[in-house]
């Protein structure tokens, strides 16, 4: 079975795979741009596995007239830059000996060695450069039944990389059967090793549940890594009981991982997920306003028209009640409201401190007015 893609035809791409081939040398595309295509969902970046030494395909690229940067050569991966295009290519290796973190790799002639050293077996799945499927460890039937499983037993591949205990989730969010759900030996691995994710860097599991959490549903995920003890150590407090109506709610709005974050709860999510601080801010502006009488239009015209929504949508979610009718058409009039009063209305009887209370009680009213109070009657 072959697949296509645009991508697969990039002519950066087809040349690198060409002078690998010429030089001798066995060159697959692996992971997600063959996963995704499959899934018809849009590639984002593209990996490359091959036989050659790192060295060789540096050598190699260079030759052809390619930019190379070493990005993780000790790990066997470089980046050929071939027709503006970013390609990671990988050695074929197993990990030899791993902390829990880092792995001490070997290089390998072996695809099935490299396919062993994978997470899931989704994510072994290469294709030749014609596009031709090489399936070595039944990744193709576990994807397309949405079936998310651990190459090999799962606590040792946990063991090796606690990472994959979210990578698990992660991908169970995105690629995963709701209806199927999780698969139990996975979970019951990723619930008997749950402390392991407390000696991950922070970073990682930020990054790793930013993902998680824009993708379409990720209410069955977070409802297991509940269930398994893991959000616990990733966020404690957090609860995701209200993710699953929220999803429903949310319908066709582009899913936010910043919007399924604030209806989480729980804590600070900043040094949990280091976020930024304009995250940081987004978010805590966001949970801060659910509580908020602010109408859709007041939200709106206080925070934007997207955080605006991220309330409305959050609020409905947690307090089990419904969008209110017209909300949609209510963010847009909010956003593309201004405020009637300015300073000069007010000035000069009240000065200073007394003008400012005087405009924020004006603001106030309009605002409870979800902004109808005209400047006349705001005056008057
Ligand atoms: P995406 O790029 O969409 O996140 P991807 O599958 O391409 O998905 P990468 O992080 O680019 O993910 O990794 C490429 C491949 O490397 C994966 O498909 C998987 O085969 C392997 N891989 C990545 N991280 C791990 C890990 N922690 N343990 C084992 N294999 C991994
Ligand atoms: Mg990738």
């Amino acid at each position: 079975m072959r697949i296509g893609g645009a991508w697969l035809n990039y002519p950066g791409t087809q040349a690198l795979c060409a002078v690998l081939g010429l030089a001798g040398h066995r060159v697959l595309f692996v992971g997600g741009c063959v996963r995704n295509t499959l899934m018809l969902m849009p590639v984002t970046d593209i990996d490359l596995a091959t036989d050659a030494v790192p060295e060789v395909v540096a050598e190699v690229a260079k030759a052809a007239g390619f930019k190379v940067i070493p990005t993780g050569i000790d790990h066997g991966t470089v980046t050929v830059i071939a027709g503006g295009i970013h390609h990671e290519i990988t050695t074929f290796r197993s990990d030899v000996e791993t902390d829990g973190r880092r792995a001490v790799v070997s290089f390998s002639r072996n695809l099935a060695e490299d396919a062993a050293r994978r997470d899931f077996t989704m994510n072994a799945l290469y294709a030749e450069p014609s596009g031709e499927i090489v399936d070595p460890l039944g990744g193709l039937p576990d994807l397309l039944a949405h079936r998310v499983r651990f190459v090999g037993e799962p606590e040792q591949r946990i063991r090796e990389d606690y990472l994959r205990i979210l990578r698990f989730f992660r991908f169970h969010a995105v690629y995963g059967d709701p209806a199927q759900g999780i698969d139990a030996e996975g979970l019951a691995a990723c619930a008997a090793l749950a402390d392991g994710v407390d000696g991950l860097s922070r970073e990682r599991i930020g990054a790793e549940m930013r993902k998680l959490l824009a993708a379409r549903n990720p209410a069955p995920a977070l409802a297991s890594m509940a269930a398994s003890g893991v959000l616990q150590h990733v966020l404690p407090g957090a609860d995701p009981r209200a993710i699953a109506p929220l999803c429903h709610l949310e319908a066709d709005s582009p899913p936010r991982w910043q919007r399924r974050l604030a209806v989480l709860g729980g804590e600070d999510p900043g040094p949990h997920l280091r976020l930024s601080r304009q995250e940081q801010a987004e978010i805590g502006k966001i949970a801060e306003a659910i509580g908020s009488p602010f109408t859709p239009a007041a939200l709106a015209w206080k925070l934007g028209e997207t955080p605006g929504a991220d309330v409305v949508l959050a609020r409905a979610a947690l307090l089990e009640t419904p969008v209110p009718p017209g909300w949609r058409s209510d963010l847009g009039r909010g956003a593309g409201s201004k405020f009637p009063i300015s300073a000069a209305d007010l000035m000069p009887s009240l000065q200073g401190e007394a003008l400012g209370t005087k405009l924020k009680e004006l603001e106030g009213r309009w605002l409870s007015s979800d902004l109808k109070l005209t400047r006349a009657a705001l005056l008057a």
